[in-house]
């Protein structure tokens, strides 16, 4: 299988190359189309699968022809290593396609944060603490906001952000795109997942 079956716009199929991705993984095979067709997505996949840009690929292919200055994709992840990560995954894949990508964490000062937002931002990678504080000073709005992934919400549980991730559902239009992905599936996941996602199509690799 090649990644010309997707169909996606030349710079995107240029930027894969550039990546050094031949192939799609098995994830990615499974879940592009699916992203593409507007599905809402529950997938059970571990981190080294590919999963980032089985995501970041249909995001970037819907967003690059559209409106710009307001959040479009927001990406929540539990910390800022995988933030930075799919931060860069993103902008590796996105290159030359005028999309800005910012990712938003703790530990760092909010100023540069808050004056990105004002500048514009397309696609937001954000740890849930850090973008519920800019949330609750009314720092950026959400309300254009067409797809939500919650990555590896099962450290997500772990580390105790399912209080703050449902203050930040709140502030999401309902009619949206969810994708949530975690390497595992008990009960508290499970439950994210009834709240989150509509008629989800199961994805396990
Ligand atoms: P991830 O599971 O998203 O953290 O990705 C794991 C690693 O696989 C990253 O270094 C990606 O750059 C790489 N990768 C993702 N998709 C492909 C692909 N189709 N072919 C080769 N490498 C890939």
């Amino acid at each position: 299988m090649s990644f010309k079956q997707f169909q996606f716009m030349a710079q995107i199929n240029s930027n894969i190359s550039t990546c050094g991705y031949e192939h799609p993984t098995p994830i990615q095979e499974k879940a592009i189309p699916e992203v593409m067709s507007g599905k809402d997505i529950l997938g059970l996949a571990q981190t080294g699968t590919g999963k980032t840009a089985a995501f970041a690929l249909p995001i970037i292919e819907k967003l690059a022809g559209g409106p710009r200055g307001n959040v479009r994709a927001l990406i929540i992840a539990p910390t800022r290593e995988l933030a930075e990560q799919i931060t860069t995954s993103f902008k590796e894949l996105a290159a030359d396609t005028g999309l800005r990508i910012l990712a938003v964490y703790g530990g760092v000062g909010k100023k540069p944060q808050f004056d990105a937002f004002n500048r514009g931002v397309e696609i937001l990678v954000a740890c849930p603490g850090r973008l519920l504080d800019h949330l609750n000073n009314h720092d950026l709005k959400l309300t254009s906001v067409a797809t939500l992934v919650l990555d590896e919400a099962d450290q997500m549980f772990d580390m105790g952000f399912f209080p703050d991730i449902r203050r930040i559902l709140k502030h999401l239009p309902s009619k949206r795109q969810t994708l949530l992905f975690s390497a595992t599936m008990p009960a508290d996941i499970r439950k994210l997942a009834d709240e989150t996602l509509t008629n989800p199509k199961e994805i396990r690799i």
